[in-house]
């Protein structure tokens, strides 16, 4: 199949198979650039397959050593339709895993259900031992309660006052003013129960039931504050509800594992594209804005740089140091004031008309375009491709 791009709203629906291994490969070349972090043994990773968790995935393999269990919702390609991302991301990285002589299986499914968590509980016991690491980073528009099968959706809403501001149409490159409603108290709620940390405290819950957590077991999940601009929106919005009910749950986590001296972290991670992000009204415009500024002063980071310093300066650093609410934080190049001053202040003036010289909307553009594998220059777009790409781990346990 000849793939292309096809974007619809702020969703690409195809993506090349090809384009992905290579995003996967650079990340794992910029985990091998650096100095080791730890020897550990086995990692869970939750939400594996993209984003912030994918990097974990990969500073978890590359950077520790460790076998990795990846557990995602995606799409495979039935020949007719490409894979989704997340997918071919995962094909990828357990082929990188091959060669690195590192154990990883993956499970895909949703990982709300008490299913997927027998699944994975099974999977560990039958060929990891015991987990050292869980990474938690989910993101995701809706959750089935595993008890009740009632559907929870989340949204993106601000609470209390309706939100009028600058927004971005980013593939169209235009400004446009958008007014978001405010949230219902179930609105509230039910964000609370699909991105808050009820879903995390079960996993840790049933794996500790299990028996398959080591002693000196770590978890970490990730959290975002952001800036002035997009709070009403996000921090003190439904979505910074969620976040502030799975940062208290850090807390409860930490004391359900004393037992096994675990740890429970909060890592507030920097604003970056990823499927996620990208539909969360008005921050694409102030992504565009805050990422002019921290290329031009060499400060932009992206996933896998972000989760390298997690890893390394806080999760296995005796010397880390915490905010005052025990949170790691790596937001702190974003936050830095002069950085905050410069996007805010191209935030509020720019129009369609200055967008390109302003922001360089391109860049933005691009780096969407390369969650799906697409834009890279070594790789003809027009040349065929093979879309059905078979997960060796899912294809090993079938020929058993
Ligand atoms: P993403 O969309 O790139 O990744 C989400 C992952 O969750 C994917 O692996 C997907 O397959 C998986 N997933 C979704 N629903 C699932 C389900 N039901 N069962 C199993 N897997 C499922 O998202 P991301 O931006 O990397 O976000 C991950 C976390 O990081 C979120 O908690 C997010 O709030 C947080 N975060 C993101 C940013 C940002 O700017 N992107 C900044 C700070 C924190």
């Amino acid at each position: 199949m000849i793939v292309k791009p096809k974007v619809r709203g702020f969703i690409c629906t195809t993506a090349h198979p090809d384009g992905c291994a290579i995003n996967v490969k650079e990340q794992v070349d910029y985990i091998a650039s650096k100095d080791t972090i730890k020897s550990v043994k086995n990692v869970l990773v939750i939400g594996a397959s993209t984003g912030y968790g994918l990097a974990s995935r990969i500073t978890a393999m590359t950077g520790l050593g460790a076998n990795t269990l990846g557990v995602f919702f995606e799409k495979a390609s039935n020949g007719r339709r490409t894979a989704t991302p997340g997918w071919y991301n995962s094909v990828a990285f357990e082929k990188e895993a091959e060669k690195a002589g590192v154990y990883a299986t993956s499970i895909n499914g949703d990982a709300f259900s008490h299913e997927i968590k027998q699944e994975v509980i099974d999977r560990i016991k039958q060929d990891m031992g015991k987990i050292d690491l869980v990474v938690y980073s989910l993101a995701s528009p809706r959750r089935t309660d595993p008890d009740t099968g009632q559907i929870y959706r989340s949204v993106l809403k601000p609470i209390g006052k309706d939100f009028e501001s600058k927004s971005i149409d980013v593939m169209k490159g235009l400004i446009t003013d958008t007014v978001i409603e405010q949230a219902t108290e179930t609105e509230i709620e039910e964000t609370i129960k699909v991105m808050g940390g009820e879903d995390w405290q079960l996993w840790m819950s049933q794996l500790a039931k299990a028996d398959v957590l080591a002693n000196g077991i770590k978890t970490v999940a990730y959290s975002y504050i952001g800036p002035e601009l997009t709070m009403d929106m996000y921090r003190e919005g439904t979505i910074g509800k969620a976040k502030e009910n799975l940062e208290e749950t850090a807390k409860n986590i930490t004391n359900s594992l004393l037992n096994l001296d675990g740890e429970a972290y909060v890592a507030v991670a920097k604003a970056l594209v990823t499927q996620a992000s990208a539909a969360i009204p008005v921050v694409p415009l102030y992504m565009a804005a805050l990422y002019k500024v921290m290329k031009r002063k060499g400060t932009h980071e992206g996933c896998i740089e972000q989760i390298y310093r997690v890893f390394h300066d806080f999760l296995y650093n005796d010397q880390k140091v915490l905010d005052e609410e025990g949170r790691i934080r790596t937001d702190d190049l974003e936050m830095e004031s002069s950085t905050q001053d410069e996007a805010i202040s191209l935030f509020v003036n720019v129009t369609t008309e200055s967008l390109e010289e302003d922001m360089h909307i391109e860049a933005y553009q691009e780096e969407f375009y390369k969650l799906f594998g697409f834009g890279l220059n070594t790789i003809d777009y027009e040349k065929d491709v093979e879309v059905i790409r078979g997960m060796p781990s899912m294809e090993k346990s079938e020929m058993k």
